[in-house]
């Protein structure tokens, strides 16, 4: 595997390449980047990854300066899994100046769930994204496969209508969440919790599984399913950001006749704040 750090070093290794598959990932690799790494071999002739901790996308009181960097560990993982490339560029290697031109997402996408407590965050992604789908794309001979995993859910939508409203020549590819032995999704944050809330971590997954079983099995009252579920986790030490069932679409509050939906959530326990997801069809209960 090839690492390059620059965007001229980039472009420079993608000179003999038709068409990447591309993995954009903040580092601290576990299973579920692997399982993106996995699909992205199966297209084009160039398997790319990159390692950035996105500055843009963390607010002041976030974990920009603890996220874990574990960067000789990626590396055997991705070399172990025949990732092609990897680009981990440094901030002033991705950023010499501000980046003070952003993208600004559809705020009734963005600025709802995570984007309600994350102020500014899918603009932060959004911007990363765009930026590094022009540093593997941009001379790309054929139309470019980017991997998202289903775990981000919001992030996921966001970057697809980003794709089609701008009419950038990448294919996205939804991977499904990869989760552990109890449930619990896989996360770089995962790494924070203690040995006895890591024990309590799987109440999210189970939470939002007892939503999914309950609408499946016909429940209405969503808001009251969600209520209960919120309740119990408050119960048990988390605090709560939002649990919730939403259109696959478009993420807004479903109507009778919506099938295809999904239940979110976020809590925090301890100093870890935790995301998950699970879809769920209720035409085909
Ligand atoms: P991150 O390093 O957290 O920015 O994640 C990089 C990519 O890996 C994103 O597309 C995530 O959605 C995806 N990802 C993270 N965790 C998982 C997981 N447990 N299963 C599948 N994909 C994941």
């Amino acid at each position: 595997m090839k690492i390059v750090s620059t965007v001229v070093d980039l472009r420079d290794a993608l000179r003999n390449s038709k068409s990447q598959s591309f993995v954009p990932t903040m580092g601290n690799l576990h299973a579920g980047h692997l399982s993106l790494i996995e699909q992205a071999r199966m297209v084009g002739d160039c398997c790319v990854a990159s390692i950035f901790v996105n500055p843009l996308q963390f607010g002041a009181n976030e974990d920009f300066g603890s996220y874990p960097r574990t960067m000789d560990r990626d590396c055997e993982l991705l070399e172990e899994k025949g990732c092609d490339l990897l680009f981990a560029p440094t901030i002033g290697d991705l950023y010499p100046e501000p980046q003070t031109f952003k993208l600004h997402p559809d705020p009734a996408l963005a600025d709802i769930l995570e984007g309600e407590f994350r102020p500014g965050f899918f603009t932060g992604v959004a911007t990363v994204v765009m930026k590094l789908f022009q540093c593997v794309f941009a001379h790309a001979a054929q139309p470019g496969h980017a991997f998202f995993g289903q775990k981000d859910f919001q992030q996921l939508l966001i970057v697809q209508r980003m794709v089609q409203q701008f009419a950038l020549p990448i294919t996205v590819h939804a991977v499904p969440t990869s989760r552990d032995f109890d449930g619990l999704a896989l996360s770089s944050r995962n790494g924070y919790l203690s040995q006895e809330e890591r024990r309590e971590a799987t109440a999210l997954s189970q939470a939002l599984e007892l939503i999914r079983g309950a609408v499946l099995a016909g429940g209405g009252d969503l808001e009251g399913l969600c209520a209960k579920q919120i309740e119990n986790l408050r119960t048990r030490g988390w605090q709560p950001d939002y649990l919730t069932v939403r259109r696959q679409a478009d993420l807004q509050r479903p109507a009778q006749s919506d099938t295809d939906l999904v239940v979110l959530g976020a809590a925090r326990l301890g100093r870890t704040r935790l995301i998950d997801n699970m879809l769920m069809n209720r035409g085909s209960a």
